[in-house]
């Protein structure tokens, strides 16, 4: 069983990485932004209020991911482990899941940071080609990133919860450090 937070800029690879150990330990993988991009084609009033946000590359308003975050680890599967992908993203939604965790009695020690250079992050993101992914979104994504998400890197490591990956290798060497680090 695996409780994992994912922390790491846009194109770090969280999503991939999260979905290679999502299946190798039969956990679902939980990402906030696939949530988000599900509402907006949905048209749903989450979807219509998220849209203009993700967008921009800001983060939607912490009362529209809160609740859902919420609902989400308290669903049936969410009790054999999960692996957050997107969330926490700023300091109080990492106080919110805090005492949510407690709450619902699902302690998660482990917060995997991968790290790579933002050149590499750029082109990557560059060739992803998601709707978010022009040039000009990327750069204000990468603001956002280092004002708001990055403070949780000391957040986590301050509490002993920190690992930190190198995410600018092929894929399976990531995929296999973040193994290592699992079954360690
Ligand atoms: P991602 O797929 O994680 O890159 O997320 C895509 C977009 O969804 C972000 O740029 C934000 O606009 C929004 N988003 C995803 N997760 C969160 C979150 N935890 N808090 C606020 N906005 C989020």
């Amino acid at each position: 069983m695996i409780r994992v937070i994912f922390l790491g800029p846009p194109g770090a690879g969280k999503g991939t990485q999260a979905s290679v150990l999502s299946k190798d330990f039969d956990v679902p993988h939980i990402s906030t932004g696939d949530i988000l991009r599900s509402a907006v084609a949905a048209k749903s009033e989450l979807g219509q209020k998220a849209e203009s946000y993700m967008n921009s590359g800001e983060l939607v308003p912490d009362d529209l991911i809160l609740d859902l975050i919420r609902e989400r680890l308290t669903q049936e599967d969410a009790g054999k482990g999960w692996i957050l992908d997107g969330f926490p993203r700023n300091v109080s939604q990492a106080n919110f899941l805090d005492k949510l965790l407690v709450d619902i009695k699902q302690p998660c020690e482990c917060v995997l940071n991968l790290e790579v250079p933002d050149n590499v992050l750029i082109s990557r993101l560059l060739e992803r080609g998601r709707k978010d992914d022009n040039e000009e979104v990327i750069r204000n994504r990468l603001v956002v990133y280092r004002k708001q998400t990055e403070p949780l890197i000391e957040f986590f490591r301050s509490r002993q919860q920190l690992v930190s990956i190198n995410g600018n290798q092929p894929m399976d060497s990531v995929a296999a450090d973040l193994k290592q680090v699992l079954q360690s």
